[in-house]
């Protein structure tokens, strides 16, 4: 064994004799200095003290749920009737399935359990603790966010759109620096920008990707809306690239246009709507969705676009 990988496996070694790994690293100090105070000072973890919380779970876990709990508080959209459902329950560990395989954390849903790599993955743990905040389980299925999973058939949907919104929630409530599905939280944020932010984060933790589809229902058809659903599952597959990577020519243009193309359409038909029933001017309407689509084209870089759909939509809006 060269020598290389014997320190290697050593240093392995060492981290899975010491699992609880609570020294902050310096990657730490990039994060809102906020987030640090809170966690290197004691509290008396306050916001923890009505709820029934499994007993099983460390010290350490306890501050970043108090104050996960701290701050989805303050936001009165949130159901939180799963969460302290789930938090009677909930384990949260390091895992060494995770550690092996460089997963920095994962909410598994039947056993209500998230798996860490370490315990100092803050932002990772966040996303997870938003999992178990809008997942409920029923004989039927699973649903999670914006998912459910269908037991009979093992078939799931929703997956894009709900990785996409709950890292877009971490992000907002937790403001932490590091962030993954860049891409997917861009498109979450338009998608929001049609629901509205208050039935959004609402219908998410009540686990209703069903409201999320009868609100969309009076922009745009059922059709069009299982289609780009199941176009951000597919999407979900290809953010693994920063925006800076992310070249939308060869990464599956199509599969990208068809995503953008139902959000203009339907953010242009709810913009057109409030025009309709004099509540802005046409102006106004036309500056909204050209602004809107300005967006994504600066994003994703349209500007040399070969789909004519889009282009006919750039051309008629700007
Ligand atoms: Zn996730």
């Amino acid at each position: 064994m060269p020598n290389k990988a014997k320190l290697n496996q050593k240093a392995i070694l060492t981290k899975l004799l010491n699992p609880v790994f609570i020294a902050f690293d310096k990657s730490l100090t990039s994060k809102k200095s906020y987030i640090m105070e809170y966690i290197l000072k004691p509290t008396d973890l306050p916001y923890l003290k009505d709820l029934k919380i499994n007993s099983k779970i460390e010290g350490i876990y306890l501050k970043y749920l108090n104050l996960f709990i701290k701050q989805v508080e303050t936001n009165h959209n949130f159901d939180l009737g799963y969460l302290k459902r789930n938090l009677k329950t909930l384990n949260i560990r390091v895992s060494l399935e995770n550690y092996l395989s460089g997963n920095n954390a994962s909410y598994w849903l039947g056993p209500n359990e998230i798996a860490t790599r370490f315990n100092t993955e803050l932002s990772s743990i966040f996303h997870e603790l938003f999992h178990c905040l809008s997942t409920h389980i029923t004989e039927d299925a699973d649903y999670s966010g914006f998912s459910i999973g269908l037991h009979s058939k093992k078939f799931e949907i929703g997956n894009g759109i709900n990785e996409g919104y709950t890292e877009l929630l971490t992000k907002r409530y937790l403001l932490l620096d590091e962030w993954c599905y860049k891409n997917l939280v861009f498109l979450v944020s338009k998608l929001e920008l049609i629901v509205g932010k208050n039935e959004m984060e609402y219908l998410y933790s009540k686990g209703s990707l069903y409201g999320l589809v009868d609100i969309l229902k009076k922009y745009n058809t059922e059709t069009e809306i299982l289609n780009f659903i199941h176009n951000m599952d597919l999407f979900l597959k290809w953010d693994i690239f920063d925006a800076e990577t992310f070249n939308i020519e060869t990464v599956m243009p199509s599969l990208i246009y068809k995503i953008i193309n139902f959000l203009v359409i339907s953010y242009a038909k709810k913009i057109y709507l409030r025009y309709e029933n004099g509540f802005i001017t046409y102006q106004m309407y036309h500056k909204k969705v050209k602004t809107y689509i300005k967006d994504i084209y600066n994003y994703f870089n349209l500007s040399k676009t070969t789909n004519i759909e889009l282009k006919r939509r750039i051309n008629i809006e700007t």
